[in-house]
């Protein structure tokens, strides 16, 4: 492995995968794990989904690329299911969560002539340069300083701190409706919505972050959801979107599509036909096997359980924070032993869940055993 791409995980596990089984991945030596890390929050449908695979192998075996240069049955479909699955206008299909916050930052600079993003404090919005321009935690930012664009961060869920920072220079305001890397951190009730009045008021555009909250993950197409009234200009997701295939979108309100033009933004691969097969087969499955469903199910089983160590579970459907009454790092490494993987996150004491959503009793059960061998 490259000596960026070992950088690029806060720590690398001592055990090599090589291949998985819907919740389950199995190492070099056929040892199962019960995955409650989904690869960052990616593998919502678990490993290696048959039908995933079906489609993939099919559009590979149709036609495999054609760019953005010619239209495409295949990515007409893909973008109106996105569009009909999460309640926005428009989508443009990008291959990376960070690529789309950029296209989204873009559009927010251009359709208002201004330059100031408002952005949370502990806030991630991915590694590209204007990207950590708005990310507000640790060294994702201070190990690039000076970085680049004009922001103004506060801390989430202060209304007055929000207003304060509004004011004719804003082209917008962008959000996590839960703050995943911070620590699964949800936005206080009526934040979401008070940012949207804001941005009403002062001409701005509200950007919603839902890279790794989206397309299911909470029990709800977009995390968002839960404050209709928040009505985001743009939303950005990936991650669970292609299944594991990199795809990621922004997803445009019908005002914001109208400022764009042709040609104003582009992505080579974005939109390229496996991954819009890939896009297709993921929100069919979340929709056909009532992964929505499951996501809340296994909340609703963590939040009811007894867990060793466990003081507090923040979060919604599968993407859950533990707080620890210990830090979590050293927990973390001690379940893989037991054979659970779980993420950690920038809250030393919290554990990070981002699990298949159809993860069996047996898991959870194995997830509280292990808890308990490790905490109690
Ligand atoms: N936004 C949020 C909220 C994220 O959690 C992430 C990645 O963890 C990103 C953006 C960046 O996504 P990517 O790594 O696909 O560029």
């Amino acid at each position: 492995m490259s000596a960026l791409q070992t950088l690029s995980a806060a720590a690398t596990l001592p055990v090599r995968f090589v291949r998985g089984q819907g919740a389950q991945l199995f190492d070099d030596a056929d040892t199962p794990y019960w995955d409650f890390y989904g690869g960052h929050a990616v593998a919502l449908l678990g490993q290696s989904h048959p039908a995933w695979v079906a489609a993939i192998h099919m559009q590979a075996q149709t036609l495999s690329f054609v760019s953005t240069v010619a239209p495409l049955d295949v990515r007409d479909r893909a973008n109106a299911e996105l569009c009909a699955f999460t309640g926005m206008d428009q989508a443009f299909l990008v291959n990376s969560g960070a690529e789309a916050n950029e296209a989204a930052l873009k559009i927010a600079r251009k359709a208002t002539g201004r330059t100031v993003i408002v952005a949370m404090e502990r806030g991630f919005h991915g590694r590209t340069m204007a990207c950590l321009g708005v990310t507000h935690s640790g060294h994702y930012r201070s190990d690039h300083s000076p970085v680049h664009g004009e922001v103004r961060f506060v801390p989430p869920g202060d209304e007055a701190a929000l207003a304060a920072a509004m004011g004719p220079d804003v082209a917008g305001i962008i959000v996590e409706p839960i703050q995943g890397i911070a620590g699964v951190i949800p936005m206080p009730e009526g934040y979401l919505t008070r940012c949207r009045a804001l941005c009403d008021v002062h001409g701005a555009v509200l950007i919603m972050d839902e890279v790794q909250t989206g397309v299911g993950r909470t029990g709800l197409p977009l995390a968002s959801h839960i404050e209709p009234t928040a009505r985001p200009d743009l939303v950005t997701v990936g991650k669970s979107l292609g299944g594991g295939f990199p795809v990621a979108a922004l997803l445009l309100s019908r005002a914001m599509a109208d400022t764009t033009k042709p040609g104003e933004h582009g992505s080579t691969f974005g939109g390229g036909p496996l991954a819009c097969a890939a896009l297709l087969a993921t929100l069919e499955i979340i929709q056909t096997e009532a992964l929505m469903a499951k996501a809340k199910a296994f909340e609703a089983k963590i939040r009811g359980g007894d867990f060793t160590g466990v003081v507090q579970v923040r979060g919604a459907g599968c993407l859950l924070g533990l707080v620890m009454d210990q830090p979590a790092g050293p927990i973390k490494n001690a379940l893989l032993d037991h054979g659970i993987l779980v993420g950690t996150s920038n809250d030393k004491n919290c554990l990070r869940l981002c699990p298949p959503a159809a993860m069996p009793d047996e898991g959870v059960d194995a997830l509280q055993a292990a808890l308990a061998a490790v905490c109690g």
